[in-house]
């Protein structure tokens, strides 16, 4: 037995909507990715089936009223031994003087039993994925799973798409699975007394433990956010002289934190990285029409930059790459891992996700082909009646969406402001010649 119990597991998304301080801007809205966002009287509603848990609604408001549902220092308690993961995005929070080894003593000043550090299960993993592209087939191109909010996006929104998902599992998930059976052993302890933490930069990565895609149940316990474990973090580090530490840290690894840093590091060169929620929808759509089939792997980000602008960070997204950059250029580069290794550990199926991903249903306009026809007609007759500006004044992100949302009768037409001025003066004008007659 292994993952998160009680509450945790019951939990299906890692951002809501603080009433108190909403106050229906609609700047959330307009930048979701898959539209999951209404404003209605004033305050944001999401759409659970929609949110893809990309934290992008976090970044945009300006009051603070969305919150990441991340764990708490206080989860640790449930736990006999606590080991924290640090993301990598971590190790480029503190200056490029601050060595990752560190960042990993200071976890364990701050409370942690234990750290694993998985640059080197990151480095396994671009070895096996250019393993598994010589070897699967295709289709072109093949998408990266490592980002939680691709994965979902493409499960809600381009379920055509998830042919073209790499299906290897997470560092973290692979780390936390055999680091907690090693651990058990080690510390006469049942596996799920130990509880493994990862520090993350990002809601996404709570939800794919909260709600794991590929598998059953998630291996890792919880996910603390990066600004949460920062003040105490920084302090500890700074209370010690580093010298003497000296943590295997792989160079190669720790680049997955920046966009293009995967297949930066990887023998395949035809491979392209795309990141932020504008182009990826671009780039997709063209996939979804047949497009980039003579590429072989597109490296995935929803955060624009990778996850250094995880919305959970402290550092500026380019001091944190400029500092791992640095950190990375310190680093002795050598190969960690040997190729026919791991090509023998992909061919016992030790990188394989242990479910296959499936397609999420959305809610579709009508049931049946017939209804859904219907339905499309009626959508676009209401939109015929929009002007087209995508104003947002109506709490939806795009006329379309408000459409969508009349047919579905969950608005009325009339929420749109512009119908409702034309609706007025025509009602002005027609009281108004009432009164000349
Ligand atoms: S951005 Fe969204 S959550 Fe924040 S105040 Fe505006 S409507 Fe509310
Ligand atoms: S987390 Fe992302 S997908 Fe979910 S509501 Fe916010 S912006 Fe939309």
């Amino acid at each position: 037995m292994h993952g998160m119990v009680g509450e945790m597991t019951r939990r299906v998304h890692s951002i809501e909507i603080d009433s108190e301080k909403c106050i229906g801007c609609v700047a959330c809205s307009v930048v979701c990715p898959t539209e999951a966002i209404r404003v209605r009287s004033g305050l944001a509603r999401v759409s659970h089936d929609l949110c893809i848990d990309c934290g992008g609604c976090i970044a945009a408001c300006r009051y603070d009223a969305v919150r990441a549902r991340m764990s708490s220092t206080s989860d640790l308690a449930r736990f006999k031994h606590t080991v924290a993961i640090p993301s990598m995005t971590l190790y480029g929070q503190f200056g490029s003087n601050v060595d990752p080894s560190q960042v990993l003593d200071g976890l364990i000043q701050i409370g942690f039993d234990s750290t694993y550090d998985i640059s080197w299960m990151y480095e396994m993993l671009g070895r096996a994925t250019d393993a598994y592209l010589s070897e699967c087939g295709g289709p072109w191109p093949k998408i990266t799973a490592s980002c939680p909010a691709i994965v979902r996006l493409v499960q809600i929104r381009y379920p055509d798409l998830i042919p073209h998902l790499v299906p290897l599992e997470s560092a973290r998930e692979l780390a936390a699975k055999l680091h907690r059976r090693r651990l058990a052993k080690e510390l006469g302890l049942a596996p799920d007394e130990i509880g493994f933490f990862f520090i993350s930069p990002c809601t996404a990565i709570m939800n794919s433990i909260v709600s794991p895609v590929g598998m059953d149940r998630s291996y890792v316990d919880g996910a603390l956010s990066i600004s949460e474990v920062y003040g105490p973090l920084l302090k500890a580090i700074m209370s010690r002289d580093g010298k003497d530490l000296d943590a295997p840290v792989s160079a190669r690894g720790m680049q997955w934190s920046v966009a293009g840093g995967q297949i930066g590091e990887m023998r395949n060169e035809n491979t392209i990285a795309i990141s932020g929620a504008t182009d990826i929808l671009r780039v997709f759509d063209r996939i979804e029409s047949g497009k980039f089939q003579s590429v072989d792997l597109i490296e995935a980000h929803i955060c624009p930059g990778g996850c250094v602008s995880g919305q959970l960070r402290i550092e500026n997204r380019h001091a944190a790459e400029r500092s791992i950059q640095r950190i990375v250029r310190r680093r002795d580069r050598h190969d960690r891992v040997k190729e026919e290794r791991v090509r023998s550990l992909l061919h016992e199926h030790f990188f394989d996700l242990e479910e296959q991903i499936a397609a999420r249903p959305v809610q579709a306009l009508g049931g049946d082909l017939r209804t859904a026809i219907a339905m499309k007609r009626k959508r676009q007759e209401v939109l015929e009646g929009f002007p087209g500006k995508d104003c947002a004044a109506c709490g939806a992100p795009t006329c379309e969406a408000l459409a969508r949302d009349v047919v579905k009768g969950e608005a009325d037409p009339e929420d749109c402001v512009f119908v409702r001025i034309d609706r007025l003066e025509g009602g002005a004008s027609t009281a108004g010649e009432g009164e000349d007659e």
